[in-house]
């Protein structure tokens, strides 16, 4: 009896290691795929700006284009040599956050007063758009942060509520504290809206719901990931309440 006993353990120990193993195995290699892939994007996204510019460089060098031309190639290679900025930050941003072993400073911070600092920074390119922005909440939220990570964060969803949106359009971002005092920042915006089957898929780097419409006003495609991997550094929690056409809320608590 006992020696069945025993058999029957070995055997299911067995099983279990080689599932372990197995598991393992799995995760070492879509961790290599993960990483393969994100390369093959980041050289595809670098090189769009880069050929653009050379492009444009190169009619320019030639000496037969029209004075008006010259001006809007010229334009370009700005436009496209800023592209290139957001995305080489972002992707060292990236990085940096990736980097499970370098240490964060955490300290008290401010949240409400963060989120106001963020408001009053974001304000030019909301009225631009015609989009209003506010703050609401309470005024006292403490959270043991990183103050730079956090101003990223802030930065990343205010942006997007207002590139996101609709002339017109409202961006309430709100710090308050939960029954059980936790701190929660939200950043609710009244505008294009992310539809269901899009809803996970926009914290993965270089997602985007509509390419063009992220490219035109500023986006990387990676802002997102950096929101997830700060929140993940934070043991913070974070949510996405989204319907198309009406709005999109994010929930962070901390
Ligand atoms: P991007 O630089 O393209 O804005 P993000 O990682 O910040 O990259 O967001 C990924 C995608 O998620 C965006 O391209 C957009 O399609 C969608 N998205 C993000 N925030 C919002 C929002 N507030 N409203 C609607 N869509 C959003």
């Amino acid at each position: 009896m006992r020696a069945a006993l025993r058999q029957f353990f070995m055997r299911f120990f067995k099983i279990e290691l080689s599932n372990e193993v197995r598991e393992q195995r799995i995760d070492v290699l879509s961790q290599a795929s993960l990483r393969e892939e994100f390369a093959a994007n980041v050289s595809h996204e670098l090189k769009t700006p880069l050929t653009a510019i050379s492009g444009y460089a190169e009619l320019i060098e030639s000496g037969f284009t029209k004075e008006e031309d010259t001006r809007r190639f010229a334009g370009e290679i700005r436009v496209n040599a800023e592209r290139l900025l957001s995305l080489i930050n972002d992707i060292i941003e990236l990085s940096e956050l990736d980097d499970g072993y370098s240490e964060i400073e955490m300290e008290q911070v401010n949240l409400y007063k963060k989120a106001a600092d963020c408001v009053s920074m974001m304000k030019l390119q909301a009225e631009k758009q015609g989009v209003s922005v506010f703050l609401e909440g309470e005024a006292d939220c403490m959270v043991l942060a990183n103050q730079n990570l956090i101003e990223e964060l802030l930065h990343n969803l205010c942006s997007n509520a207002i590139r996101y949106n609709e002339k017109g359009g409202k961006v309430t971002i709100s710090t308050h504290y939960t029954e059980d005092k936790r701190v929660v920042l939200t950043v609710a915006d009244t505008g294009i809206g992310i539809p269901q089957k899009y809803q996970q898929r926009v914290f993965e780097r270089f997602y985007r719901v509509d390419p063009s419409r992220s490219k035109k006003s500023g986006g990387t495609g990676l802002g997102l990931a950096i929101v997830k991997h700060i929140v993940a550094r934070h043991n913070a929690r974070i949510s996405l309440e989204s319907e198309e056409g009406r709005g999109t809320t994010i929930r962070i608590v901390f």
